[in-house]
């Protein structure tokens, strides 16, 4: 399938799943093996041992770059794993700008095991060109990018962070996982990398963890997949197989994703127990402007702040849903709440959590596609 040719939907459905030659069969198979035969050494049908390749988990790559336009795709064994190997392209005494409002495991990951590898991070105000470009020096090899940031769904201009990378010769990777690829594709804004929590939209549907790299570049393209070979975190073909089969209807969700989004949003926002409701698609946020140009719409995650500011009262609310879960992750068919300061993001230390407003009283909805009433009178009820 010529991949240009098709919109969005069609190529979720289409690319990379040819019909299997042997059998016809429409659905990929799950080539549930870790090595192939070879009719003597060195001659095999492109496949030696499945850490390097298998072909479901090269059916799922060609259909993940197609979504977001790119020549290449690797997946890994988890969204951590998928950042992992972008870091791992760099020397010690290299340094990387980044934002101070990241996800919680890709602070962690910076700061307490790439820091000891000589690799200095910076965690700035990405909004700020000037911030940025005060970091940037000779030994600045890469900016990392995270878009809507998480909890506090700030949007980060793409473009303009690129034009500041391409002026120093700098490598720039976006964090992609809370937009999709059906809301924003970093790679036409100029971004070197684009990396996927498969995880969260793209698979789902809650069952499977992985992640993924996306580049149009043949040079880190073979950098990040001997990486990948050599440290190993590849995923199996069962979890290629769930993951192509969530995406078959990933169009399908985002719109429901976003349509419930906004309802949820807007009931938020005028509801006396609450303070603050962050949600890019408010013509009131402060970067509702680049959310318009960059983004295809704005999404189901929602940050909320309670008036009450204790934490006994967010936690009594947080355990009063009943159908969104408590629960750590995003981006399923099912909607769910989450505290960021206890959960996701309790490996920042508080005071950087503050700063950044990830306060003791926010808390997370990542909102499903279940019918929106319902999901309505849930919230009403566990905010009563
Ligand atoms: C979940 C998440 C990750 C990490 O991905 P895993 O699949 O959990 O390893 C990275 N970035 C963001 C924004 C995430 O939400």
């Amino acid at each position: 399938m010529n991949n240009k040719n098709y919109r969005f939907g069609t190529k979720a459905i289409h690319a990379g799943a040819e019909p299997d030659p042997t059998t016809g069969a429409i659905m990929t198979p799950i080539f549930q093996t870790s090595t192939y035969v070879q009719e003597y050494p060195g001659k095999h049908k492109g496949y030696a041992y499945a850490r390097g390749k298998n072909p479901t988990r090269d059916a799922l790559q060609k259909n993940i770059a197609a979504l977001e336009n790119g020549k290449h795709c690797l997946c890994f064994s988890s969204g951590m794993g998928a950042i992992d190997a972008v870091i791992k392209m760099l020397r010690p005494g290299d340094e990387v700008v980044t934002g101070d409002d990241l996800y919680g495991g890709s602070y962690r990951m910076f700061t307490k095991v790439f820091a000891n590898y000589g690799i200095t991070f910076h965690f700035v105000d990405m909004n700020k060109a000037e911030t940025i470009r005060k970091y940037i020096n000779s030994k600045t090899k890469l900016i990392w990018i995270e878009t809507p940031t998480n909890p506090t769904m700030q949007i980060i201009d793409i473009e303009s962070v690129v034009k500041i990378a391409h002026e120093h010769n700098i490598i720039t990777a976006v964090d992609n996982t809370f937009a999709s690829p059906y809301l924003q594709n970093p790679l036409a804004m100029g971004a070197d990398i684009v990396m996927h929590s498969v995880t969260k939209y793209l698979g789902g549907h809650s069952d499977v963890v992985m992640g993924a790299l996306i580049t149009n570049s043949d040079s880190l393209h073979e950098q990040l997949a001997f990486i990948h070979n050599s440290c190993g975190a590849t995923p199996g073909p069962m979890d290629s197989f769930l993951v192509m089969r969530g995406i078959k209807t990933l169009h399908l969700r985002m719109e429901r994703h976003c349509f419930n989004g906004k309802r949820v949003a807007e009931f938020l926002a005028t509801h006396p127990k609450i303070e603050k409701v962050y949600w890019p698609g408010f013509p009131s946020h402060p970067n509702h402007h680049i959310a318009k140009k960059q983004m295809r719409d704005f999404g189901g995650m929602i940050s909320i702040v309670l008036k009450d500011k204790s934490v006994e009262n967010t936690f009594k609310v947080a355990a009063s849903f009943k159908v969104f879960s408590l629960a750590e992750s995003l981006g399923g068919v099912e909607s769910l709440i989450n505290h960021p300061a206890t959960m996701t993001h309790a490996s920042i230390p508080k005071a950087e959590r503050e700063k950044a407003g990830v306060v003791d009283n926010l808390l997370r909805l990542s909102v499903g596609v279940e019918d929106i009433e319902d999901l309505l009178e849930d919230l009403q009820q566990a905010l009563a």
